[in-house]
This record gives structure tokens, sequence and C-alpha cells, in this order.
């Protein structure tokens, strides 16, 4: 066998652990819905529960393009957008949930998201407002030139349209059940990716709804985020700084214990292993952590010229996904007492110990 053919055979097998672990969630009555998104990470997956009340979970962002597509696949099913009877959304992300007030509107569906979500999902402008606010400080604390933090101001504020507040009429507690007529689905709050990260597990069939904590393909990106019960004006230089990463390492610990059958996430394929999949990541971030304390070693920066260091121009054009990434490595070597911030300015510089 050449190594082309291995590859080739490798590939062919894990296509089809994919398409069984879809069918066997299909034969439970769960449908994945791919719906088209204007960001990088490409289409979105909205989950169909056939069970009473009819149950989708998440929607997909704001747009005719989605709204046309989910209506077809739903249609697929031998639904419409009508006969919805439950939304469920699994974080603030508007890619998940920013057609849930239209389709809301249009069903009169009940809207399920955590309840520590509800007031950010109320008032999604307002709350966009104050997330941009947070990361430009963030942003000019270490170390982006202002001039791409203005220009990154214009982007955010191009995207906002994407999303749309909705009024969360069933708000949910973690380690609840949310109960369909056929299933229980255990609610489980995974902050990291983002700060209100709800995972739904089908208990009878070991199937996990796991929305953006964990994606086969993609190590899901701990973004900074204002923490949800944040006051208005959350404190400048924010403190404690949430620690997006070590939370996340937390939470993918804690999923890392669960028996699956298989994990469904909110973009591209099923995880057939979360085991393994998590021991990658865990694995991955502990790397990453080592390579930026050796920068730091070799010369004290601040954490957008690592940034720029690891990514290049991706540093730039993608500055707050980068300079998160890097905040969040750099958590754990403070936290290890392996680095220590210095501030000059208002800007941090890292230095190592
Ligand atoms: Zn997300």
């Amino acid at each position: 066998m050449t190594p082309a053919e291995g590859v080739r055979e490798r590939e062919e097998r894990e296509a089809q652990q994919e398409q069984d672990a879809l069918a066997l969630a299909a034969a439970a009555g769960i449908h994945r819905l791919a719906i088209p998104t204007p960001f990088m990470v490409g289409r979105v997956n909205a989950y169909l529960i056939e069970d009473s009340p009819l149950t989708l979970v998440d929607s997909g962002p704001n747009s005719a393009k989605a709204l046309d597509e989910l209506e077809q696949a739903l249609a697929i099913h031998g639904h419409a957008v009508e006969d919805i009877e439950l939304l469920v959304i699994t974080h603030q992300h508007m890619d998940h949930f920013g057609l849930a007030s239209i389709l809301a509107r249009r069903s009169g569906a009940e809207v399920a998201a955590l309840s520590a979500l509800a007031p950010f999902l109320a008032s999604y402008g307002h709350q966009t407002d104050l997330e941009d606010r947070f990361a430009e400080r963030m942003m000019l604390r270490h170390g982006i030139p202002p001039e791409i933090v203005t220009a990154l101001r214009a982007v955010s504020a191009g995207f906002r349209a994407w999303g749309e507040a909705v009024e969360v009429t069933r708000p949910l507690q973690a380690d609840t059940h949310l109960e369909l007529r056929d299933r229980k689905l255990r609610v489980l709050h995974r902050p990291g990716h983002s700060p209100s990260d709800t995972i739904f597990l089908d208990e009878a069939n070991s199937i996990l709804l796991t929305a953006d904590h964990l994606i086969a393909n993609i190590s899901s990106n701990p973004l900074l985020s204002r923490p949800l019960d944040a006051e208005e004006e959350y404190s400048s230089p924010p403190s404690p700084r949430p620690q997006a990463l070590i939370t996340y390492m937390d939470s993918l610990r804690k999923t890392r214990e669960m028996e699956l059958a298989v994990a469904l996430p909110g973009h591209g394929g099923p995880v057939i292993d979360h085991v393994a999949l998590i021991d990658q990541r865990l694995r991955l971030h502990e790397r990453r952590a080592e390579k930026i304390r050796r920068l730091i070693a070799s010369e004290p920066r601040t954490a957008h010229e690592i940034a720029q260091e690891m990514w290049g121009n991706v540093a730039v054009t993608q500055a707050y996904l980068t300079l998160s990434e890097v905040i969040g490595h750099v958590d754990l070597l403070l936290r290890d007492g392996q680095v220590i911030e210095d501030e000059h300015d208002g800007v941090v510089l890292l230095r190592a110990v």
C-alpha cells in the first residue's frame, strides 16, 4: 500500500464513521441542518429534534439566505418554520442565534436558553456595544495599535446585523433537564469558548449537542468576553480579567468524563471519539503555552507582538481572535508563575520569571 492509498483509506473510513454517526442521530430523531453564514467558519449546524415539542437547537444567523436554506432543510424532513414549537439557543454568538427572533415570531415557538444568557439576548445591540468597548480596551492594553482598533470597530459594526435581540421565554438552569415527550435533554454549562456555552445531552441515546464547545476539525477559540453578570461599566482595565482558556480547559475536562455514543458540534461533522479529541486539544494548548513562554523568555513582548510572531498578518486582520488566543495561554503561564505582566503607560509587557 502506498502512503497516498493509506491516507485515502483513512479518509474513507473517517467519512464512513461520520455518515454512521449522523445516521445514528437521525435514528434518534436528531437531524443536522447546515445553515450558511458570512463568517470564516463556514456553515453553522442547527439540529432539528423530531419530538414533542418539535425542537430546533440554534437557528443560524439573521439573513435571508440562512432563512431560505433553513426552510429548505426543514422541508426535507416534512416541516415548515411554522411547525417549530421550541427553539433552543446554545450560546451568545450571532451565527448561532441570529434568526431566532424571526423564527419565534413566525412560529410562536418558545425560546429556551440558559437563564444567565437571557438578559444578553434581550438587549443584544446594547450588549454588543459593551462587548466592543471591552474588546477595544483589551486590544489597546495589550499592544494593538489604535488605528487597527479603529478599523476593527468598523468591521464589528458591519457584522452587527447578523444577530438580533430575542426574548427567552423558557430560561434554563444548568444541571437540570429539558423534558421532551420522548427524551430528556440534560442542560450543562460549559463556558470557555464563550461565557454562555451550553451543551445538551440526550441521555437515553448518549448523544451530546456540543455547539462550539467541541468541534471536530477546528479548535474552539476561547474568545475573551465580558462575564455574563458583569456590571454595565465593567472596570477598566477589566479586573480580574476573564480567564477564557483556563475556564475552557476545565470545561473540556468535564466533557471528557462523559460516556457518549456521538457528539454533534455547531460546525462541521460529528465527533466520533470525544476523549481522543479533547486530549489532543489539551495537548495543543500546553504546547502553545510553552511556545509562548519561550518567545517571552527570549525577549519581553506585548501579547499582540506574540500574536504577530505566531500568526503573521492574521494577527492584524483577526487581531482580537489571535489576541484572545495569546492571552488565554498567558493566563496559564501566569497561573504557573512562569511570566509576569509589567505595565507601562497602560500597555502590558510580558516578562519571563
Ligand atoms: Zn461560537
